[in-house]
């Protein structure tokens, strides 16, 4: 720690993050003397090239979502009632033979990573060192769910019953990984699934499914819905002979559900306001590179961001973390998935509302430390803001912007940082950057978030390891977590045997 505290202050900072990824450096050449160590990363550099290549045309997924287009009442009653039918032959099947099939999802998705990205790329802006892991999350799932599958063939004395019908809406900002995630939990617990892609991402959805019918899930089973928002998605939603919803969406989502069907059987991940707190004991360096990451990767548009950094005493001084934030901040390069070099796209659609406020006005006794600026016409891309001054129970403190824009404050002690990280009404990530491990367990035993990152930034949760889920108004439901090992009993019930011979 002494040795930390002498390097602080006036100390030039390198002047940008090195971003972990190697489809970033492959891409970037930057792995190109170390080509005899991994022989494959040039092939890398050249696939992701090729994909990327083809993202500004791309029309996959196009002819199935004009195909699935549910435009009356009368057509969702059909879906749904064609879905339930072929529930019966699914759900009888064992646990393990529909594993068989997701594990053959799990190769599919392998096979169709490179028709993932450019989907998802083109439809959202993600960049390739954002898209490619996604398509690994989502095999992840298919393999990870799998494996609980067989597990509810193996409770003694119980049955496992399915739900007949679980209607899935995943989000536009993983339209792959949640979309995959939310399909395959009902399906491995032996549901039949209406999935409805976000407005935004149908075409991702679309290959996804594609997929996934490809690996043997039958196309009854597995129903693609592009439904059209308002009466008609409401009538989805709320439909009696569905056995569950999975959300993953604004906590004001959520509750529009719920005031459609007040019993409505809702398994939801919901909305975040996540800070990253960093005490005077942490690796300052490491510590701003995280921060960086967390807020403005996929140009701060995941639930688990982080919109807030709460530094703590003498690491609200530092001059040398001051430096480090602004010159990796400033120097990420901005663009189009297209460019290879894009290090942040661009946000999913014109910047209005609540976040182009908060790109561009500042609340009392706030500054910019780096200003954020709109870079062409689109009103899609955006450099990374960074505002110093936000107060505890200001506009900025409490409120989602998912963008990418994020806030500094300054705590004088640990449990006044806590204490703000800890205001907000959502509670879905949380993280702290210190190498003192009093200040670690002080933390743990008072913060209120649902995955907790300790030295490391506060994003990329990984299935199994890391199961997905919040606290407080980030969740809505049972509360059980993505990619968790209490998933999948969410999506039926148990009877015991010797009631039900
Ligand atoms: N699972 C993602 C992560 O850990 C976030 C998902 C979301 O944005 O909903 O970063």
């Amino acid at each position: 720690l002494a040795s930390l505290k002498e390097l602080d202050g006036g100390v030039p900072a390198p002047n940008r993050v090195q971003t972990p990824d190697r489809f970033t450096k492959a891409v970037a050449g930057e792995f190109d003397n170390q080509s005899d160590s991994d022989p494959s990363l040039p092939a890398i550099r050249e696939w992701a090239k090729d994909v990327l290549s083809r993202v500004p045309g791309s029309t996959l997924g196009v002819a199935l979502v004009e195909s699935s287009r549910l435009e009356t009442n009368d057509d969702v009653d059909t879906a749904i009632a064609r879905a339930r039918a072929a529930q019966q032959g699914w759900g009888s099947l064992t646990g393990a033979e529909r594993a068989k099939v997701l594990r053959k999802a799990a190769g599919m998705l392998a096979a169709k990573r490179g028709d993932l990205v450019e989907v998802s790329a083109s439809e959202t802006g993600k960049t390739i060192a954002e898209s490619d892991p996604e398509i690994s999350e989502a095999i992840d799932f298919a393999n990870y769910y799998a494996l609980l599958a067989e597990e509810l063939d193996t409770v003694e004395g119980a049955r496992f019953v399915p739900s007949k019908l679980t209607v899935a809406t995943p989000p536009w900002n993983f339209p792959v990984a949640i979309a995959a995630g939310s399909a395959l939990a009902p399906l491995a617990a032996g549901s039949a699934v209406v999935l409805k892609p976000a407005p935004q991402a149908k075409r991702s959805g679309a290959v996804l499914v594609e997929a996934l019918w490809e690996a043997g899930v039958p196309k009854d089973v597995l129903i693609f819905a592009d439904v059209t928002e308002g009466p008609v998605g409401q009538h989805l939603i709320s439909h009696p002979d569905v056995d569950r919803v999975i959300l993953t969406g604004a906590y004001d989502t959520a509750k529009l559900f719920r005031s459609w069907r007040t019993d409505l059987p809702l398994l939801a991940e919901t909305s975040g306001k996540n800070s990253l707190i960093v005490t005077p004991s942490s690796d300052l360096d490491l510590a701003a590179a995280d921060v960086v990451r967390s807020a403005f990767g996929h140009a701060g548009q995941k639930c688990s961001a982080a919109s807030l950094a709460i530094l703590v005493g003498s690491a609200a001084s530092s001059a040398r973390f001051r430096n480090q934030l602004v010159d990796a901040a400033a120097s990420l390069k901005v663009g189009y998935p297209q460019d290879p070099e894009t290090e942040m796209g661009p946000i999913v659609e014109p910047a209005e509302g609540k976040l182009k406020d908060a790109l561009t006005t500042l609340g009392e006794g706030e500054s910019w430390l780096v200003e954020p600026r709109q870079l062409d016409d689109s009103g899609r891309l955006w450099s990374p803001g960074v505002r110093v001054g936000v107060k505890p129970g200001s506009y900025f403190h409490l409120t989602e912007f998912f963008g990418p824009v994020l806030g500094v404050m300054h705590a004088d002690t640990l449990e006044q940082a806590i204490e703000w990280q800890n205001a907000s009404a959502y509670g879905l990530t949380g993280g702290i950057h210190t190498l003192n491990p009093d200040e670690v367990t002080q933390w743990l035993e008072s913060v209120e978030a649902g995955n907790l990152y300790v030295n490391r930034g506060i994003t990329g949760a990984i299935v199994r390891r890391q199961p997905f889920g919040g606290w407080k108004r980030s969740s809505v439901g049972p509360g059980a977590k993505a990619g968790g090992p209490n998933y999948l009993i969410h999506l039926g019930s148990w009877e015991r045997e010797d009631l039900h011979p």
